[in-house]
């Protein structure tokens, strides 16, 4: 059975490194093994204590798999992501979870999904569990950035890649925005009552969240801050 979003944040584990793949220049996944009786709800997050610093990662992981996973951006100059890229296999982290709200809420609304970044990992983790929103808007700045793709673009209607620099990218197998995502929203999403649910920098949460209040009234707004 799957924990609730309300599991007290006490809960501390230990898992080990299985292995490190690039996902592109800047980001990697980490897989980890799954403590016993660690569970959580896609959308959820774990915070790692490692050498007296705490940094919280969403799951990309489903609560079905038996290995947890995680999506980082190496952040230069970052004090724990540069650490974990270079971890060694076999390496030990502790952390406390799950954590979080920012979970799927059915409801009659269609949902849009927002992510910047690394800010797609609770979105992967929802598309593999089968949640499927009406629109899935992922905004990095170049097309090498746009890990699970293919994943993604299965889990939505609307699969739309938005690319704030860099030059068009050519033969991509969907088609691209270039612009923000709040252009994408200003200028594509049809008017209407919406659940939006944004994932990844502060400025994107904020902007889109004003943009909701002028455009999109009567919308409900879930959010996830990274940085
Ligand atoms: C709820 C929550 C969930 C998170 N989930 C993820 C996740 O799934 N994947 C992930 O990579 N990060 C995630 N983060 C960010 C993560 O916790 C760390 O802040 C990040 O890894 C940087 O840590 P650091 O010690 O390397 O850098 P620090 O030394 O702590 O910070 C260096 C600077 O990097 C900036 N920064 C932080 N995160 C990013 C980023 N992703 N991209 C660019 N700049 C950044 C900050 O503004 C900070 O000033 C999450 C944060 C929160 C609050």
């Amino acid at each position: 059975m799957a924990a609730s979003p309300q599991t007290p944040s006490t809960n501390q584990h230990t898992m080990d490194i299985l292995g490190c793949r690039w996902l592109s220049e800047g980001t990697f996944e980490l897989e980890l093994t799954r403590p016993p009786l660690f569970d959580f709800v896609p959308g959820q997050r774990i915070r790692l204590l490692h050498r007296g610093l705490e940094r919280d990662y969403s799951l990309v992981s489903t609560p079905a798999e038996a290995t947890l996973s995680l999506c980082i951006r190496r952040v230069e100059p970052g004090q724990l992501s540069p650490l974990l890229a270079a971890a060694e296999i076999g390496s030990r982290l502790q952390f406390s979870g799950p954590h979080g709200y920012f979970t799927f809420r059915p409801s009659p609304r269609p949902a849009v999904f927002v992510a910047t970044g690394t800010g797609i990992a609770p979105f992967v983790s929802m598309a593999r569990c089968g949640v499927r929103s009406l629109v899935l808007l992922h905004g990095v700045r170049v097309a090498g950035d746009l890990y699970y793709a293919s994943v993604l673009r299965t889990a939505t209607q609307r699969y739309v890649p938005c690319l704030s620099a860099g030059p068009p990218a050519s033969a991509s197998p969907f088609s691209i925005f270039h612009g923000h995502v709040t252009e994408y929203l200003e200028e594509h999403l049809e008017p209407g009552v919406y659940d939006f649910y944004l994932c990844g920098r502060t400025e994107m949460i904020r902007d889109v969240t004003l943009l909701v209040d002028r455009r999109f009234p009567g919308s409900y707004v879930y959010t996830e801050a990274f940085f």
